[in-house]
């Protein structure tokens, strides 16, 4: 138990929290006295992950964000359950598959756009709805990526759909700064999670080692953790005046541009 409960009392939505960094920051929002709905559409994971958590804190609510009546229900499930929404953290999304640019598949392009973009901004809409109603100043938090800055190794629709989540961010913080409400994200470089084991179809040990190459920051391997706690600052009241920031957790990466 950390010393200090930085949510003691709040309410969380976490989208994609059966698996990789939504799954860390789900754990670490528990550690920190928040109750947290992990929202997903792996029941059988979500609902072991809630299993392992051990307490009535969390609990597992099957959501696509792709269908917009099922996040709805998602943060009404919280409210009734926990009988407030403080904090959303918009977290599910796809990597797709690679390809160039000459052979894209639009159908993928737009599955990509669906999960990770209109995902984002229906889960920042019903979380917004509800703070405005109930007036909670709450957090929302989006996961973006270094690819919302840059374009790395991700495929097109990938690196489209997190820049646009980043407008998505900013025009919700715009406009629902007068109701007290922030909106942020944060964006990771590279972590061997299933997602992107999938992508790039292999093993995670070679996949981590060949991320650590490529990081500007050495001698330290990014985790789910390091996304968790970034996602808990953004949370928190300790970044009470913080609002339409795009936190990087990449080692500077996107910052510098290597000569030597
Ligand atoms: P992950 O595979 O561990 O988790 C992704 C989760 O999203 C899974 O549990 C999956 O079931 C869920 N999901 C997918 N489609 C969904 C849908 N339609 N509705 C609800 N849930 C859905 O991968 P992760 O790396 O933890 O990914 C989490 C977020 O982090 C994603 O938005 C991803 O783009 C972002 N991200 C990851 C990295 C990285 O290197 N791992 C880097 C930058 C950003």
């Amino acid at each position: 138990m950390a010393n200090k409960l930085r949510l003691e009392g709040k309410v969380a939505v976490i989208t994609g929290a059966a698996s990789g960094i939504g799954e860390a920051t789900a754990r670490l929002f528990v550690e920190h006295g928040a109750s947290v709905v992990i929202a997903d559409i792996q029941d059988e994971l979500g609902h072991q992950v809630v299993a392992s958590i051990g307490t009535d804190k969390a609990s597992y609510r099957q959501c696509d964000v792709t269908d917009e009546k099922q996040v709805e229900e998602a943060v009404a499930y919280a409210v009734e359950k926990y009988g407030t929404l403080d904090i959303m953290f918009s977290n599910a999304g796809t990597l797709g598959s690679l390809s160039s640019v000459l052979d894209m598949d639009m159908t993928l392009f737009d599955q990509t756009m669906t999960i990770n973009a209109r995902g984002s901004a229906l889960a920042v809409k019903h979380a917004a709805r509800v703070m405005v109603t109930k007036k909670i100043q709450g957090s929302i938090i989006c996961t973006a990526s270094v690819e919302a800055i840059l374009a790395g190794a991700a495929p097109l629709a990938y690196v489209a759909s997190k820049h646009a989540i980043l407008g998505v961010v900013k025009a919700a913080a715009r406009e629902l700064g007068q109701y007290g409400i922030r909106v942020n994200c944060v964006s990771p470089y590279g972590i061997a999670t299933p997602m992107v084991c999938k992508t790039f179809g292999g093993d995670a040990a070679p996949i981590e080692a060949s991320i650590s190459g490529n990081a500007n920051l050495k001698g330290i391997t990014l985790s789910t953790k390091h996304i968790a706690e970034a996602a808990l600052f953004l949370a928190s009241d300790e970044s009470a005046y913080v609002s339409a920031h795009n936190l990087a957790v990449d080692g500077g990466l996107s910052s510098i541009m290597k000569l030597d």
